[in-house]
């Protein structure tokens, strides 16, 4: 198969984990017998200092030419970088938001897995954590409350702020539907997430979510109330295979999701729209105080690298490759900086992408 990837390295640690993560796609490509295309566009602080911008309109087109957009990071130091001295429409991040738009984005996918070779930077009791789990987050990312009309205005004399959470059941439809579809690649369960308690657009999710779970007999469908699933991911995380989530309770439930792994340095997230497309990049930022080091953790870009594999290009066999080198060589007791341990063996950003493609290998 050919698999055409355009590739943003970005600012900071960017180009070094993404120069791991072509390596990891190469080696697998050279074993199973496919051909990688990569073309690079710039984003973000490289792309203002090349052409003023954060993203050229060439760019976009570039990636939208693409099966799949492969990231790194992007930004820079908020408070020492020139970058931000810029207007908010020019500075770094802007590029993330145009491209996302560009590219019509809707649907967000953050992992959260608990290696039990890390269980240690798990901040859950231990009773809790040796369980172990492995979760995908499934958020709507272009509606709900963080997209609606909202203004602030003064009623007799009294200042009052206004923000609208809308839903139209197309939009729910498609986040639902790429969420069964998640749920079938993995263990087939779908806990829903809403406040239809108390909220109209929560219950015509429910309502919508149900008519699409029809359509997947072989997947178990729960639905959880948003305050409940914020407690059950601490008490009981293991529960989880894919949660299906509006816009702010995934934004939320996400982060906090995360932080329940410990391991900032091994999370993956993906974006994707209504076809096969999507972004895959880490959920970490562009590190800029350790940029440049070859220290940086390239897993959380790897397993990024390994979802749009299995999600862009249904190559879930060379995908498990990835995965399964990721765990061996933590079995094997190698570690970054950021996750490392008494008793373990250090080692930088490409060696630790050597020692994956030689098990992959
Ligand atoms: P960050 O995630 O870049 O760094 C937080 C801490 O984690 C730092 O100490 C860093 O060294 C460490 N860290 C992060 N990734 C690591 C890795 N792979 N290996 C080892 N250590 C790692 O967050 P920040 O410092 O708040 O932000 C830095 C820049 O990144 C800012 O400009 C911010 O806007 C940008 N940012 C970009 C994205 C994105 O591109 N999607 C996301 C978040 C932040």
């Amino acid at each position: 198969m050919e698999l055409k990837i355009t590739c943003i390295p970005g600012d900071g640690i960017g180009p070094e984990i993404v120069a791991e993560a072509k390596k990891i796609l190469d080696t697998v490509a050279e074993k199973y017998g496919h051909t990688m295309n990569y073309t690079d566009i710039l984003m973000g602080g490289a792309s203002i200092d090349a052409y003023g911008v954060p993203l050229t309109d060439e760019a976009i087109e570039t990636a939208r030419n693409a099966d799949a957009v492969l990231m790194g990071s992007i930004g820079g130091n908020t408070s020492t970088s020139p970058w931000y001295k810029l207007p908010p429409n020019l500075r770094p991040e802007a590029g993330l938001l145009a491209i996302r738009k560009a590219l019509n984005l809707f649907a967000n996918l953050r992992p959260a897995v608990l290696y039990e070779e890390l269980a240690g930077a798990c901040p859950l009791k231990e009773e809790i954590s040796a369980a172990g789990f492995d979760m995908m987050i499934m958020r709507e990312l272009t509606g709900g409350l963080y997209f609606g009309e909202r203004r602030t205005v003064e009623e007799n004399g009294v200042m009052k702020a206004i923000d609208t959470l809308t839903y139209d059941e197309n939009e729910i439809r498609r986040i639902a539907v790429k969420g069964f579809d998640i749920a079938m690649k993995r263990r087939k369960k779908v806990t829903s997430v809403d406040k239809a308690n108390v909220l109209d657009s929560s219950r015509l999710w429910r309502k919508v979510v149900e008519e699409v779970a029809k359509d997947y007999p072989e997947v178990t469908l729960e639905h959880m109330l948003v305050d409940n699933c914020a407690m059950q991911l601490v008490r009981d995380p293991a529960q989880f295979d894919v949660i299906l989530t509006e816009n702010m309770f995934g934004d939320i439930l996400s982060d906090e999701a995360s932080m329940v792994t410990g391991s900032i340095g091994m999370l993956a997230s993906a974006s994707l729209n209504d076809s096969k497309f999507g972004l895959y990049e880490p959920s970490h930022g562009s590190a800029p105080d350790i940029a440049g080091q070859d220290i940086a953790n390239p897993i959380a870009t790897i397993l990024s690298a390994s979802m749009m594999l299995r999600y862009s290009f249904d190559l879930d066999k060379e995908a498990d490759a990835i995965d399964a080198a990721v765990r061996q060589v933590l079995k094997d007791g190698y570690r970054t900086v950021d996750i490392m341990s008494e008793g373990c063996t250090r080692v930088g950003c490409r060696q630790m992408g050597d020692l994956l493609a030689e098990r992959i290998r």
